[in-house]
């Protein structure tokens, strides 16, 4: 630790800027704890913008879900450790609540079936079961829903999604769906065109004038028109609003693959408001060392070498898994990378993967984790929580499979909900030793809708 950096006190220190850091810090903020948040470039950026509670069990089933609460019993009940197991439902409804209560402050409100997953397609003409289906594509949930005579846009040069893919997948399904070719506004002469630039063209009026007049032509019968997600970064709700007048015919967006700007949405949002709710965010930095103390802990932060150092009374470990660099595999087995906590790792090497690239069961390193307590605090290796004021959030848990389980984005949100609340509880009854945060709630009333 050097004298010369800045020193910051903060009650806490969220380590990761993926799903289940920024939903940390927002409801640590909304909680009047002074927080400061430090990580690099995340998953998020890769993100479909839609939020997962609980789509699909058993995994080697491929068992899709209507109802993500009936899902997540039956989770709970063949898999006990899964950190759903660890919250209550109502605190599950009340995370989400919250969660969307700010994304809709941040303008990117949300749309969802009270106690039903929704249908939404996806670039390659599959059809996802999500919980939260941000605004601006909920039309295209409808219009599955009622098989509606809809017009998919393709947009000549542009990768990662297309048009006549999906309407050649859902057609047996779907007979009034049909495509259509255009040439975005400015981009004849060129042979690809990426995401970023013609959403950010669309922030000028002159832009979605000339892309309404081209797709005008196209309509006819059609009551829906579906766009691959390119309605601007900032002013997306605007863009949707002004091109859905301009067209006359309500419009949609259907997320592309990733690098997308559905993802890129969120991180602005994020960014920009967290500082206003008085978050400190020390972006694109690291943490390279924690040392405890009987205060909590001191943070080095920079990279590479240290420029911050950080008191926190306690810390939210949110830095992911493998992609994230939250967890590290050697050749013999899985590692933390900041606290080097025992992690969870079905035996050796060998089994981590299945012979089988597209094994229905998934790979059982896709499990792998930290193991908690009920107060979400990793355990050591003797099974008590390794620090009383350290928690986890998000996919760096143990005992699920996001990925396959299509929980991501609400476990991340459920499991950073369940770790601030306990951390409040931890600094205000230091002496707890456990609080009875466990319990899935049978009978809870479904509140969301
Ligand atoms: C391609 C893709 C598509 C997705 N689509 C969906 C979807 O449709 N619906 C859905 O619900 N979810 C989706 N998700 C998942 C979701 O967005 C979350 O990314 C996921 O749940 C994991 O979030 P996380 O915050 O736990 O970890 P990550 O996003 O991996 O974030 C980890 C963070 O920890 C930081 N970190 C690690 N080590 C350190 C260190 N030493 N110092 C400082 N910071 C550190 C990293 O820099 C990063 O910021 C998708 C994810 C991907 C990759």
């Amino acid at each position: 630790m050097s004298n010369d950096n800045p020193e910051i006190n903060c009650e806490l220190a969220v380590i990761g800027t993926g799903m289940a850091g920024v939903a940390a810090a927002m409801f640590a903020s909304n909680r009047g704890v002074s927080t400061v948040q430090v990580g690099l470039t995340s998953e998020i950026i890769f993100a479909s913008g839609l939020i997962d509670l609980m789509g699909v069990h058993p995994i080697a089933d491929g068992k899709t879900w209507e109802n993500p609460w009936e899902a997540i019993d039956a989770l709970i009940h063949d898999i006990p450790k899964h950190p759903f197991a660890r919250i209550n439902k109502d605190d599950i409804h009340k995370a989400l609540e919250e969660f969307l209560v700010f994304m809709n402050d941040a303008g990117l409100p949300y749309c969802r079936h009270k106690n039903r997953n929704a249908k939404m397609i996806m670039p390659v003409g599959t059809v996802k079961h999500t919980c939260c289906v941000p605004k601006i594509m909920w039309n295209g949930v409808l219009a599955l829903e009622k098989k509606s005579p809809c017009l998919l846009i393709d947009i000549r040069g542009f990768r990662g999604f297309s048009a006549r893919q999906i309407t050649e997948t859902l057609k047996a399904s779907w007979p009034a769906l049909r495509n259509a070719r255009i040439s975005f506004p400015n981009t004849e002469y060129l042979e690809e065109v990426y995401t970023e630039p013609i959403a950010r063209s669309l922030a000028l009026s002159e832009n979605r004038k000339a892309l309404a007049q081209i797709v005008i032509p196209h309509v006819k019968d059609a009551v829906m028109i579906g766009f691959p997600a390119i309605f601007g970064i900032n002013d997306s709700v605007k863009i949707y609003r002004d091109l859905q007048d301009l067209i006359g015919v309500p419009i949609f967006e259907i997320p592309t693959m990733p690098p997308s700007i559905t993802g890129l949405r969120i991180k602005e949002a994020f960014e920009t408001q967290l500082p206003k709710k008085g978050v400190r965010l020390l972006l694109q930095k690291k943490v390279l060392n924690v040392h405890p103390n009987k205060d909590g802990f001191v943070l080095d932060i920079g990279g590479p070498d240290t420029e911050y150092t950080v008191n926190a009374k306690g810390v939210i470990l949110a830095s992911g898994r493998f992609l994230g660099r939250g967890l590290h595999a050697d050749r013999k087995q899985i590692r933390e990378s900041i606290f080097d906590l025992p992690v969870f790792q079905v035996g050796e090497r060998k089994k981590w993967h299945s012979q089988n690239f597209l094994d229905p069961k998934g790979h059982s390193i896709n499990m792998a984790g930290l193991e908690i307590d009920n107060m979400f605090r990793p355990l050591d290796s003797s099974g008590k929580p390794a620090f009383k004021t350290l928690f986890a959030a998000g996919s760096i848990l143990a005992h699920q499979d996001w990925m396959r389980m299509k929980c991501g984005s609400g476990l991340a949100i459920a499991s950073a909900f369940a770790a601030v609340n306990a951390f409040k509880e931890q600094v205000k009854n230091p002496r707890s030793k456990d609080l009875a945060l466990i319990c899935p709630s049978k009978g809870l009333p479904d509140t969301l809708g």
